[in-house]
């Protein structure tokens, strides 16, 4: 029979504060931050299963906080469309709602309110988030466990931090017979009704115009975030584009990736629910597997990173042989400097480069190849290494919607720093032995007249 300590000693839990349900509470909080979904949720599970055992009811807890760092309108518009639909689809789990907009946003009265036994969160290993976590582990009186929903092999089996894909993937493939499964799909046995006095407020899938919040950076249409139109654009990719992927994926003139990384990014989807409907589907078997490489194989290099190496957004966590490059190369004479409000504008001389930095500003998104030329460009044309890579970082974080997150951070790293990757001969102005990209290197690879031609003006 699965008991409390069964479930607190699973891989993907990690045990914040330790100790028994509170012989007092009366019901299981699961704190929503990351995981916004009711389906393949792990943490949503752990709650509800840890309720049934102790035959109390389960009430999610969901207030977006507005001063996120580096959030603004596009990323909260879409944050804010994710809560369409997720009353009725906990409603089905049998589990309640309570969401509170800023400034009845805190975790900590309401948890005085409703005096729970036990306090589940998800887990997001950015340091801005862990460190709300490591706040709350220290104030709760009650037991606190985080679940680590958001990737398919939890991270604590992957154990240290991984040098590349060549020594995650290993693990990550003896692992997956356990992992990549069906989720379980528990209901709520109690069901939850709300003290009289308990506030709650409607939930709003529109950003309120008052929120407190950066509104310089405008919302974009292409994307509609929420779980429902995060699984119509899975079942799409499916049934229309993942046959080809294997070639098409590096051809940003087409539209052939899934671009499912904003629903991943604010957890509007979980990757088990990708890699089984990739998996199981009857595309040919390459186009699958270049599929899942991305999706979990490189994905969860990206979280291990973050999660292992503190300095994961800035050169200084990448690796000795690169940095060493970088310094033997910091004197070389760029052939221009472009100013950070220059890149921003997309005002350079490079008619690839501009576009790609117009499709992200203006759509939210950029082609995940030509996203690697961007960064590489950035370094090539910037004062030092490490001015590439706070520029690369605060456009990613600033314009993309699936950016603030640890695939952006170990790319940006990987495309300037190294990371993930090896040295390359010959030496390089500027770049040393790290990986270059040339402009006449991606017209060999995919129609760029075509790709400009979409998103560019010059
Ligand atoms: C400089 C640079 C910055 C990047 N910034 C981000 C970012 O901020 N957020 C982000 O999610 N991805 C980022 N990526 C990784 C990748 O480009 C995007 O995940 C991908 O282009 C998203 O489009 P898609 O969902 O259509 O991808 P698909 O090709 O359909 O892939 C499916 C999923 O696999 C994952 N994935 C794909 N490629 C990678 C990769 N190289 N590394 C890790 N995971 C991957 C993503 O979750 C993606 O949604 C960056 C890459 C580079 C080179």
């Amino acid at each position: 029979m699965t008991t409390l300590d069964a479930i607190a000693a699973l891989p993907e839990v990690r045990v914040r504060r330790s100790g028994p349900p509170d012989s007092e509470g009366r019901c299981v909080v699961y704190w929503m931050q990351r995981a916004q979904r009711a389906q393949d949720n792990r943490a949503l599970d752990v709650a509800i299963q840890a309720g049934n055992l102790l035959r109390q009811p389960v009430v999610v807890f969901l207030a977006p906080v507005p001063t996120y760092p580096n959030g603004n309108l596009r990323h909260y518009r879409f944050l804010f469309q994710g809560f369409d639909g997720l009353e009725p689809a906990l409603t089905r789990r049998g589990v309640g709602l309570v969401f509170r907009l800023y400034p009845r946003h805190r975790l900590e009265p309401f948890l005085d309110e409703v005096c729970p036994s036990l306090l589940v969160g998800d887990e997001n290993p950015l340091r801005e988030t862990e460190a709300w976590r490591v706040k709350v582990a220290e104030r709760v009186r009650v037991p606190f466990w985080t679940v680590d929903t958001e990737v398919v092999v939890p991270s604590v089996c992957l154990e240290k931090e991984q040098y590349a894909a060549r020594t995650i993937r290993p693990r990550i493939h003896r692992l997956l017979p356990t992992y990549l499964v069906p989720p379980p799909v528990p209901r709520a046995r109690t069901p939850w009704t709300p003290a009289s006095g308990l506030a709650r407020e409607p939930v709003t899938s529109r950003v309120p115009d008052d929120y407190p919040l950066d509104r310089r950076v405008d919302a974009v249409g292409d994307l509609v975030g929420g779980a429902n139109e995060a699984r119509r654009r899975l079942r799409r990719f499916v049934r229309t584009t993942l046959s080809g992927y294997d070639t098409a994926r590096n051809h940003p003139e087409q539209d052939g990736t899934s671009r499912l990384s904003a629903y991943l990014h604010f957890g509007h989807l979980g990757p088990r629910t990708v890699a089984l409907a990739v998996r199981d589907s009857d595309a040919p078997e390459a186009d699958r597997a270049a599929f899942l490489e991305q999706l979990i194989v490189r994905r969860e290099l990206a979280i291990n990173f973050v999660r292992y190496n503190d300095r994961y957004d800035r050169l200084d966590g990448c690796e000795p042989w690169a940095r060493r490059t970088l310094d033997e190369h910091r004197g070389d004479r760029r052939e221009v400097i472009y100013t950070p409000r220059q890149l921003e504008g997309a005002e350079t001389h490079d008619p690839l480069w501009n576009a790609a930095q117009r499709q992200m500003v203006e759509t939210g998104w950029m082609h995940g190849y030509v996203r690697m030329y961007w960064a590489k460009k950035i370094l090539e044309w910037t004062p030092t290494p490490e001015d590439a890579f706070s520029i690369a970082v605060e456009l990613n974080d600033r314009y993309q919607l699936d950016g603030r997150d640890p695939n952006g951070y170990a790319s940006i790293a990987w495309a300037i720093g190294g990371k993930h990757d090896r040295a390359w001969g010959p030496t390089r102005p500027v770049f040393g032995t790290v990986r270059f990209m040339s402009l006449a290197s991606t017209r060999r690879k995919f129609d760029s007249a075509a790709y400009i031609g979409r998103f560019g003006v010059d």
